[in-house]
């Protein structure tokens, strides 16, 4: 606790292998979010990782380089509440299908300026909208 994430990266985890760039590091498991390689100097803790949107969450962190689309990294976590999602609120049923729905039209490179717009706004009414404690950090891998 307390280490910061460029140490657990480039020290304890021996850096990215074959050189390439640290991109971001995903913390938190599903629900979590992703951190920035310009945050790296962020103190892993409760505090640290909560003022960039990610979390302690399970511990889990997936350390990703240059090489890898954000897109498809919020489609892989979002795809995890699609499946976990019990169907009773249709803001996290439907929500999270027409989120991932937006996010492969964006990788396919069929992206519109007004996708951005309609992925928040699913974003905040599958947070509000949800009864139960999956849906509410359904944005945060976006
Ligand atoms: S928010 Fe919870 S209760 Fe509602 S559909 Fe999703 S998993 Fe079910």
């Amino acid at each position: 606790m307390g280490t910061t994430l460029d140490t657990i990266v480039n020290v304890i985890g021996g850096g990215i292998p074959g050189g390439k760039k640290l991109k971001a590091v995903q913390c938190g498991g599903p629900s979590g979010g992703c951190i920035p390689a310009s945050h790296a100097e962020v103190p892993v803790d409760y505090e640290g990782l909560k003022q960039y949107g990610a979390m302690m969450g399970s511990g889990g962190m997936v350390v990703m380089d240059e090489d890898t689309c954000m897109v498809d990294v919020a489609d892989y976590f979002l795809r995890f509440t699609e499946l976990e999602s019990c169907g009773k609120c249709p803001p996290c049923r439907i929500g999270t299908k027409k989120m991932r729905g937006l996010l492969k039209k964006i990788t396919e490179g069929k992206g519109e300026e007004s996708d951005i717009e309609r992925l928040e706004k699913l974003a905040i009414t599958i947070q509000k909208g949800s009864l139960c404690a999956l849906a509410g950090p359904v944005p945060n891998p976006c």
